[in-house]
């Protein structure tokens, strides 16, 4: 899993494999990711070492392999459905109980960033299911590239619903409240909601 992710470098936590776990955190230039269109996974018989099966699994990103020697695959593949599920998300209600925002899990979110930068960069064929942040906005925004596009999934999916007016005026109010954090030292307020560092 990412741990971070720039415009120009990431970091993930190696688990190593089943038999040699690693946990450590590796890091590289994202020159040293590849996109690839056509994974196949492969399943090895554990006392034989001999493939047992071996089928199509979608687009994966390769992360370089790790000093351990085991590699680290990312999603790449992902669809609407795959958002929607509940799993991939979290959910915050104010006091009645009403959702005011849903915010991508940052796992999620650093996999479509990076496959979004690769695509910049020429590295991979097609952008990721969801529109990120134009790179253009990026230079602007002081947020954590991945919890920046946990907010944008939001706001996308909003795109969608009635909400969007809400969404619209949370969004805006929370990226400039974020500027404001590091030249005025004030917190940025989710509206009806109370000071975001409670999420
Ligand atoms: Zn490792």
């Amino acid at each position: 899993m990412l741990q971070t992710i720039d415009e120009q470098s990431i970091s993930w936590l190696c688990l190593g494999d089943e038999e040699t776990p690693c946990n450590t955190i590796q890091s590289a230039s994202l020159e040293e990711v590849e996109y690839q269109a056509d994974y196949t996974l492969t399943i090895l018989d554990a006392e034989t070492g001999q493939a047992i099966q071996s089928r199509p699994d979608g687009a994966v990103i390769a992360l370089p392999q790790c000093t351990c020697g085991a590699r680290t695959w990312l999603k790449a593949d992902y669809s609407m459905a795959d958002f929607r599920r509940r799993s991939s998300y979290f959910e915050f209600s104010n006091d009645q109980g009403i959702v005011q925002l849903r915010t991508l899990k940052h796992g999620h979110a650093r996999n479509l960033v990076l496959h979004h930068l690769l695509y910049e960069r020429g590295k991979a064929p097609s952008p990721p299911i969801l529109p990120m942040v134009p790179q253009e906005e990026r230079a602007q925004l002081v947020m954590e590239l991945g919890l920046t596009a946990s907010l944008w999934f939001t706001f996308h999916l909003l795109t969608q619903s009635t909400d969007m007016a809400m969404f619209e005026r949370y969004f805006v109010e929370t990226v400039a409240a974020s500027k404001q954090v590091s030249t005025q030292g004030t917190r940025p307020q989710l509206p009806g909601v109370g000071d975001v560092s409670t999420i």
